[in-house]
Parts: structure tokens; sequence; C-alpha cells
């Protein structure tokens, strides 16, 4: 496994060259990705390019750049202005951006090589990455079965080796969820630690950009690169950045992990259970305590984010319609028609169904039974939360109820989907940050991943928890075949 913080000393050094690393992973993904399906697109022109350029920097100038020739992947919901952004919807099929995301540019300028775009659920809605008018990804531990979503595609490039890194979106989990369904590291950060200026909106007071990586460290790296103000998004925070990279290393003896009741309870299969369970064991040996919590709202959560997400993603989409971007309906009469055909052709069924939802929750009558109270219960579900982050430092628990599903398996049953996300929408609802790091298999050999929550900007002892349970554990070593 060669993870990023390596390749970016080899080409710091000059060991290596950029081209040869983007070479590399270029072949990797034309060998690998004709099974799983994880790029949409392969930036094959733009990435030899940066790679050449970073080849003929000055070794002083190439010193100083973070990621190095490290070659990343992209969600295709982050814009980039070299090559299309399409949310693996027919309404963007044609779209390509006149501007690159904050991220982007921050990658570019630490010397990371955008390779290829990752498919999605289309619009990030979903948990399996199916909902994609591109086509599936397939979970590289068993191609029958799911990568998770929304940002499968970039989870599966991370899993089976194509990039040691890569940038996934979070509304409601698309980031945790499947980096623990395919074994790699993944991070939603603290609402407003990452511009989302040119992050395609879903549910505007939710989503985040945040790393996947295989490793904690190369997490934190990648994190340190992204992080940070931008005047482009007003929801983007100037607290400094913390030194992630810095305080990994730290002990977490003493450290106090909050474990509720309501993670553990129906739901959660014995596989999952059980590797969870034995991480906060190795958690223990390390030094740290667990204390029991209560967190008694969390059973409200799938309803209050299914409406709240769903109100925002009406008001967001509204902006597709064939006139401003993408595909336009042919053959139409008056500019009304035009509008509805060329939504109806362009997004796919899960879409309409959140559009549909949404519009319902915010229409008069239904606006305060539904949207209103939603967000009441989302304070009380924040304030739950800080009281519990009086008493610990952080709060572990499962990420998913259940291992990797089989493709097709809940695609016509929404509601048990929606389910798959009953652990993680409280951080997105709460606007903390929340890691998901591998912490076993279960017996049909499927990745586990172990959720590490902690208080709003505390992404560094996340991180340092969890660096200190994988340097500790093998979990993350184990590759696909
Ligand atoms: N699975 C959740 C949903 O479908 C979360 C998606 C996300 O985080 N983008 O809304």
């Amino acid at each position: 496994m060669t993870t990023a913080s390596d390749i970016s000393e080899s080409v710091r050094e000059g060991s290596a060259t950029a081209t040869e690393t983007i070479k590399s992973a270029l072949s990797a993904i034309a060998k690998r990705d004709k099974d799983l399906g994880a790029f949409v697109f392969v930036c094959e022109d733009h990435a030899l390019k940066q790679a050449d350029r970073i080849d003929g920097m000055a070794a002083d100038d190439k010193r100083r750049l973070p990621l190095a020739g490290v070659p990343i992947a992209l969600k295709d919901n982050i814009c980039t202005d070299f090559a299309p952004t399409t949310c693996a919807s027919k309404i963007l099929d044609n779209f390509n951006p006149p501007y690159s995301a904050h991220v982007t540019k921050k990658l570019i300028e630490a010397g990371a090589i955008v390779i290829g775009k990752t498919n999605l659920d289309e619009f990030a809605m979903g948990s399996s990455t199916e909902n994609s008018a591109k086509c599936i990804t397939r979970n590289p531990w068993d191609r029958g079965r799911v990568p998770g979503g929304s940002s499968g595609g970039s989870a599966v490039s991370v899993a089976a080796g194509m990039t040691p890194i890569a940038l996934g979106s979070d509304t409601g989990g698309s980031i945790r969820q499947p980096a623990s369904l395919t074994g790699v590291v993944g991070l939603k950060p603290t609402y407003g630690r990452v511009s989302r200026y040119g992050l395609v909106a879903f549910g505007s007071s939710l989503d985040q950009i945040g790393p996947f990586a295989r490793t904690v460290e190369d997490a934190a790296l990648l994190l340190g690169v992204i992080a940070g103000s931008d005047s482009r998004d007003s929801t983007c925070i100037s607290t400094d950045v913390a030194d992630y990279l810095g305080s990994l290393s730290d002990s977490i003896a003493g450290k106090k992990i909050g474990i509720a009741r309501e993670y553990f309870g129906e739901g959660l299969v014995d596989g999952t259970r059980k590797q969870v369970e034995s991480s906060l064991e190795k958690l223990r040996e390390l030094g740290a305590e667990t204390v029991e919590i209560d967190l008694p709202l969390t059973k409200y959560g799938i309803a209050c984010y299914y409406l709240i997400a769903t109100a925002e993603a009406s008001s967001n989409l509204a902006r597709y319609d064939g006139v401003h971007y993408g595909h336009r309906s042919k053959n139409v009469g008056d500019i009304v028609e035009m509008y509805s055909a060329s939504r109806v052709e362009g997004f796919g069924p899960e879409v309409k169904r959140r559009i549909m939802l949404g519009t319902y929750a915010l229409s008069s009558g239904y606006y305060d039974a539904y949207y209103l109270r939603a967000m009441k219960v989302r304070t009380l579900l924040r304030r739950d939360l800080e009281k519990a982050f009086e008493k610990v430092d952080v709060i572990c628990s499962p990420v998913t109820p259940d291992t990797a599903f089989k493709i097709g398996e809940k695609s016509s049953d929404p509601l048990a989907m929606y389910l798959a996300d009953v652990y993680t929408i409280t951080a997105n609802l709460a606007g903390i940050p929340a890691i998901s790091v591998p912490c076993g298999f279960d017996d049909a050999g499927l990745p586990v991943g172990l959720q590490i929550m902690g208080p709003a900007f505390s992404e560094a002892t996340l991180l340092n928890v969890a660096h200190q349970y994988q340097i500790n554990t093998n979990h993350h070593k184990k590759m696909p075949v």
C-alpha cells in the first residue's frame, strides 16, 4: 500500500517523478475500474500536464508542496474547470463548470493531481451509488454488493488502490458510510470547516466536503490542505486550522469515550456489533475510558433529516430548468412546457422523490407541521450532543447498522435505504465532525467501520484517537483481491 505521504515525500525528494506516479495510477484505473465503475471521467491529459508542471519545478518549490504529485479522485459534484461535473445526473450531462471549487484549487496549489471524477448517487441522494445516471459502482470486497453512497466512487477509488486519497461530500453520511462499507478512512469535518464554494448544493445547512484515505495520517494531511476560510462561502469559518498531523501521535490515555445505548440497539447486526465492541476494548487497552451516555433523541434523527434535507434539496434543485444549465428538452411548445419536460427527462426517480417530499414539507399549511417542527427537533438533538460532550471527549458507535448489502437489495424500498443512515445523520444535523475508521471484518469478510464523533472543531482529537487505534491494529492493511 502506497500512501499519499509516501508518494509526496518521494516526489519532493526526487526519488520518484510525478509523471511516473500518475502513469501508474492511470494504468491501475484502466485495469481495475472496468469491473468497479468508480470513475465517471478520467482526466488523463490534465493529470499528465500537471505532473509535467510539478516535475519541471525547482527543487525548492517542489519541497514546499504537501501533496507533491499525489493522484486524487474527486466526487463528481465538486466543480473542476478542466473536466465536466455531472453529479451523475442526466440534467448536468453536458455541464463544464466555468470555475473550479475552492477545494480543487487548494489541492492543485498543494501539488495534488486530480486524476478523475467519481461516481455518486445522483446529486448525492442515496446510500448505495446505485441512483446514478452513469453506472452502478461495485464494492471491491464483493462485486455483487454496493460500496455505500453517495460518495461510493471516491471510496472505491481508495479501497481498490486506484488513488491513495479522494474527496467526497457528506450531507447525511455520504463519506462515512461508504468508507465503512469499503474499509477505508472517511471524515466529515465540522460544518464550516471546509469551503463549499464549487460544491453542487444538496442540503445547504448539512453539506460538507471531506477526505477519504487508507490511513488516518493521509486523511489528516488532506484535511489540512482543504480546511480554512474562504470569503466565497459565507458559512465557512475563519477559525485557525489545527495542526492535524502534529497531534496524531499524542497518547489517548485518559480520554473519555461516550457510548450511547441508542447506537447499539435494534437493527444493529451481530457481525458489526462484535467488531465495534472489540475496537472499544482496544481503545480501553490504549488507556481511554468508556462512559455510558444517553442520546434519547437519536430516534427522531431520520425523520428530522429527511424533512430538512429534502426541503433544502427542493429549493436548491429549482435552478435546473433547462435554461441555466444542462439538459434541455427538445420539441416543446412554450417555456413552461420546456421547464417541465427538461426536469422530467433530466432527473432520476430518487431525485424526483426528494423534490416532491421537500416541496410538500415546505408548502403552506404543512410548513409548520413538518419543516418547522423538524428544525426544532434539530435544535434539541444538537443540545443533546452538547450535553454529552460536557462529560466525554468523543462518542464512539458503529457507522452503519449492517455491512455492504447486495446490489438491488434496497433499491425498491426507499425507507430501508434511508435507515442505513441512522447513525450518521446526527453529526450533520448538529454540524459536528465525525470519522469512520476500519475496525475489522464480519464473518463474510466484509469491512466494518467505527464512527468517532466529537464537538465542533475537534477534528484533531478525532484524528488522534483514530490514528492511535489504527497504528495498533492491522485492519487497514488488508486489501481486496
Ligand atoms: N444517504 C443520505 C441521503 O440519501 C445521505 C446522503 C449524503 O450524505 N449526501 O440523503
